[in-house]
């Protein structure tokens, strides 16, 4: 069942105690880099060790803003020559962010990645194909390198060219996949018009991840392809997935606290939130030689669910990410998450895989414009029939957000294709 069954399984008070020492560890490796340096000046650290978490919630934050503005190397913490790897986020404008690792870095994500995958039911007769971006993109390498660890057959096929997906899918028998959650709706719109029947592969798993998405999402996922889909979390400046990972309850993502300090804190205030409570991801890496990071700001809304999870792992689990703080949208003054229209819009079986959302001036008043790809199958009906369904998805969606949105139905194949990650959202507001 564990991947490590000392670390996974170890209790609350021993994961605490851990994190104490590891956060006092990291703090005196923090320190030696002139990022850190400077900012910690004021705390007398590494004199005086913390002597408890509130202790440390006194510390500053760090943003993505000071990673870019320390670029390339202010937060480094080893010589150079013990770097072997570095990732970066595109940046569009400015510096973008860099993020270093020693080799003993990439083994523990390795190892955090195998024991994430191992706990989702992956096991060394696998043959995993990995629908995701290598390069500077963490997702791909860092699940390609989890897989090697764990045994398993990796495809390192990347991104892309669908019918070639479904053509290694078959010829190889893959039985788990790493794939985005938009890119699974989209590529079973391609298995369906290649008439590739489900007996004919050999598909029981995928790990979705690396965007917002909804439950409903994740559940068209496990219907349309007969399989179990779980939620796969991660960041960059975390080494990239490996964070947190869905067991397979699927009752929230265990966040590996021997790796990572999970704080929630009010995005407003900065305030630290008790467990159970909506706000901010922190995170604070425990074992980074090259590039420990404290107090990171994600930006992205959870919360750590109460209790113990069936699995035996006593790792917090946070919930499904509702959106980031960043993404919220105000429209006439209402606050709406671009994940409710998604979680309304996936309860209908006649809604495809694809949509956007678009932001309007009309008359001086904010309008939401939605347009949604609907199955072939339901351009068929009447008239009449698709504009009582488009009543009732408004309907269903104004009961969520509280504003009526415009919904325009198109047909399948017709919104863009994204190349990775999905946009949903496009602001026209004043552009128009
Ligand atoms: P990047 O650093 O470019 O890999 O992007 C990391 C961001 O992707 C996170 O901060 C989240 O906003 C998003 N993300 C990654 N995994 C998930 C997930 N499972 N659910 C929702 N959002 C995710
Ligand atoms: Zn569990």
């Amino acid at each position: 069942m564990y991947w490590e069954k000392d670390i996974e399984t170890l209790g609350r008070d021993g994961l605490n105690k851990m994190t104490l020492t590891k956060l006092n560890q990291m703090l005196s490796t923090a320190i030696k880099s002139p990022y850190y340096q400077k900012k910690l000046k004021d705390f007398d650290i590494p004199n005086q060790p913390i002597k408890s978490l509130k202790d440390f919630q006194r510390l500053p934050f760090t943003e993505k803003q000071d990673l870019r503005d320390h670029f390339p190397d202010g937060l480094l913490c080893c010589s150079k020559e013990e770097i072997i790897r570095m990732h970066s986020s595109s940046g569009t404008t400015g510096n973008p962010t860099v993020v270093y690792h020693t080799k003993k870095d990439i083994e523990t994500w390795a190892n955090l990645m195998a024991r994430s995958l191992y706990m989702a039911g992956v096991r060394r007769r696998d043959v995993f194909q990995n629908i995701m971006g290598y390069g500077l993109f963490t997702g791909g390498l860092g699940f390609h390198y989890g897989v090697e660890k764990l045994g398993a057959m990796i495809i390192p096929i990347g991104t892309g060219n669908s019918k070639r997906q479904l053509w290694f899918m078959k010829e190889f028998q893959t039985s788990v996949l790493h794939i985005l959650p938009n890119y699974a709706l989209r590529l079973h719109m391609v298995l369906k018009e290649e008439k590739i029947k489900l007996e004919d592969l050999n598909l029981r798993i995928a790990c979705i991840g690396s965007e917002p998405h909804t439950e409903e999402t994740r559940r068209k996922i496990e219907e349309l392809y007969k399989i179990k889909a779980y939620n796969s979390y991660g960041l960059s400046e975390m080494n990239g997935p490996g964070v947190a990972f869905e067991c397979t309850y699927q009752s929230g993502m265990h966040v590996w606290e021997d790796a990572f300090y999970p704080e929630i804190i009010d995005p407003q205030t900065g305030e630290v939130l008790p467990d159970g409570e909506w706000g901010e991801l922190v995170f604070t890496t425990l074992q980074r030689e090259a590039m420990p990071i404290l107090r990171y700001r994600t930006k992205d809304l959870t919360r750590i669910i109460p209790g113990a999870c069936p699995c035996g792992r006593h790792h917090r689990r946070i919930d499904r990410i509702k959106g980031r703080s960043d993404d919220m949208l105000i429209i006439n003054g209402v606050n709406i998450f671009p994940m409710q229209i998604e979680q309304k819009l996936m309860q209908f079986e006649e809604v495809g895989s694809n949509y956007i959302i678009e932001i309007r001036n009309e008359n001086y008043l904010e309008k939401i414009h939605i347009k949604v790809e609907i199955k072939p199958e339901y351009f068929g009906g009447t008239l009449t029939q698709l504009e009582s369904l488009k009543g009732r998805i408004i309907e269903s969606l104004k009961a969520e957000i509280t504003v009526s949105p415009v919904v325009q139905f198109v047909e399948p194949g017709t919104l863009p294709d994204f190349a990775g990650k999905a946009q949903r959202v496009f602001d026209l507001r004043n552009k128009e």
